[in-house]
């Protein structure tokens, strides 16, 4: 009877240990996540890696979308679900820059996550409404010179890449913009391509077809050289803005307590899906690359998002930026 007991025990243990949690990985479908719109730059990077990542994995992996506030509410959604492999969050620079910019987070963006790797460094790109009279940056800085905070500049809320990127620049030029918060850059682009908003700062994936189509202006990069597919594109470095380089870099996390040869397994989709052809062209055609392997690592995003916390941090707090 005793024996039995054991016997059972020893059975239900074994049954939900980490390593016959992996061997039945998945079970059911994976959600990855995006804290921001549908549509805008995040989403469409989780969108292109879904269907490799899945095919890895021999399972469904579908994206979420859960926007708003730079992006902290879908990182705190992601810290309060369980670390079962079943939740994936990718997001990019942002969450590195959260705990500079917010005075009370719901989450800490290291403890809370566990690492599954790196995917992209997406360059970024200084964008107008099509009717903006300026022809080029220099230009571009009179007439905002003239108009001031009459220039509104859009971005995905406080904490986003292009709202860090609108600090930047509005830093650099020394000249105070008015900041236009929305869900994502998805929803910001279509208020950009309307007219509504003047000026956005955001990532290739979410501007390149539409620089291409000649719907929004471009005056700059922010990258320190020119990005392939954008070749004709200077970069604010280039145009006098001295050392003005940002690229928006994107992590794949989990909840806290995701069992490690989960981690590992994914980690490896990751390396794979990024491998895949098609992944590849896809992002050349967004303006960008997938990282290389050794990148695509926990330790690698670990490491990145450390030494980001503690760049932008002293940069973010001399700005006097917060947000409650
Ligand atoms: N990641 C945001 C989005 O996908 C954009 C941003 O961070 O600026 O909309």
């Amino acid at each position: 009877m005793l024996g039995r007991l054991i016997g059972r025990t020893g059975l239900l243990l074994a049954l939900i240990s980490p390593v016959a949690v992996a061997q039945q990985y998945p079970a059911k479908v994976i959600t990855i996540l995006v804290p921001a719109a549908a549509g805008g730059p995040t989403d469409t990077v989780a969108r292109v890696l879904a269907p490799p990542m899945a095919k890895d994995l021999k399972g469904q992996v579908i994206v979420e979308n859960a926007g708003g506030a730079g992006g902290t509410i879908g990182a705190g959604r992601v810290a309060r679900s369980q670390g079962d492999g079943y939740t994936l969050y990718l997001y990019h620079i942002a969450h590195s820059t959260f705990p500079a910019l917010y005075r009370k987070l719901t989450f800490d963006p290291v403890k809370d996550f566990e690492p599954i790797g790196r995917v992209t460094d997406v360059p970024m790109t200084l964008v107008s409404k099509k009717d903006l009279p300026a022809k080029d940056f220099k230009e571009l800085l009179a007439w905002i010179k003239a108009n001031g905070k009459k220039v509104s500049i859009a971005n995905a809320g406080v904490g986003s890449a292009s709202h860090l990127c609108g600090l930047l620049f509005m830093q650099a030029i020394q000249t105070e913009l008015t900041p236009v918060p929305y869900k994502g850059t998805g929803p910001a682009m279509n208020d950009l391509l309307g007219g509504q908003v003047d000026l956005m700062c955001d990532q290739t994936t979410n501007t390149t077809s539409h620089i291409k189509s000649g719907k929004i202006k471009v005056y700059a990069v922010t990258t320190k050289t020119r990005v392939a597919s954008l070749k004709d594109v200077p970069t604010l470095d280039e145009l006098g803005l001295k050392n003005f380089e940002l690229s928006a870099w994107h992590g794949l996390w989990a909840p806290k307590g995701t069992p490690k040869p989960i981690v590992e397994q994914l980690s490896k989709a990751l390396q794979v899906a990024l491998k895949d052809p098609t992944v590849v062209q896809r992002f050349a055609d967004l303006g960008t690359a997938p990282v290389k392997d050794s990148d695509a690592t926990p330790a690698a995003l670990q490491g990145q998002l450390k030494s980001e916390i503690e760049r932008w941090g002293p940069i973010i707090k001399a700005a006097g930026q917060y947000a409650d």
